[in-house]
């Protein structure tokens, strides 16, 4: 299986999309589509890949404004864990509040689950909860990659101040289900520089490993 990748930010608020696929059988994955489709457009083409899902680690409008673009581009199936709906079907407030032009988004037709494999690059997902209700992150194992959207940062966590957001959660979730992974793990936040979980958990001063 040969895997390939690449991240790079999108959109108005700079959300690292990432495309990941499989080159022997060309089906492919775009996690977090926040903006600039024809720029996740040429990465897809690039790597001759057929995007098979557009993937959500969450609902806040800067991971979501291109689904409609690509899910028109590429028919793709729209995921999201279910306990993020109310914050999907809420972006044209969300786009208020943040002075940008509303544009709809497609109804997500695939409910993500905790734990539900991913086809592409035997990933999984794990819920983790607190920067929303329904944050996702996707781990995959083979490729040392966790996709961590805005749960974990290099050198700090996801915002709780937001409505859903829960602190007590992020902890648990961070602590629970991402510090047990393995330390070499390259960490792709949803936005910003990319890390590693050892060094977050020797180095993470709002969410530290465990005693
Ligand atoms: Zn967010
Ligand atoms: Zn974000």
């Amino acid at each position: 299986m040969t895997i390939v990748r690449e991240s790079f930010p999108v959109g108005p608020l700079q959300c690292n999309c990432t495309v990941l696929g499989n080159t022997e059988t060309g089906s492919g994955y775009v996690f977090d589509p926040g903006g600039h489709p024809e720029r996740i457009m040429e990465v897809v083409a690039s790597f001759g890949l057929k995007i098979e899902a557009l993937v959500h680690t969450h609902a806040h409008l800067d991971h979501i404004l291109a689904a409609a673009e690509i899910q028109n581009l590429t028919g793709a199936s729209v995921c999201l864990h279910p306990d993020d709906r109310w914050l999907w079907d809420a972006l044209e407030s969300q786009c208020k509040m943040f002075g940008i032009p509303y544009h709809p988004a497609p109804a997500p037709d695939h409910w993500l689950d905790d734990e539900e494999p991913l086809r592409c690059g035997n990933g999984v997902c794990i819920h983790t909860p607190g920067h929303t209700p329904g944050s996702m992150s996707f781990y995959f194992a083979d490729e040392g990659l966790l996709l961590a959207g805005d749960t974990l940062f290099l050198g700090s966590v996801g915002r709780t101040d937001l409505p859903g957001g829960d602190t007590g959660q992020l902890k648990e979730s961070i602590q629970r289900r991402l510090y047990t992974l393995d330390e070499n793990t390259l960490v792709i936040p949803g936005h910003g520089p990319g890390t590693t979980i050892g060094d977050e958990m020797r180095q993470n001063s709002f969410v530290r490993a465990t005693p």
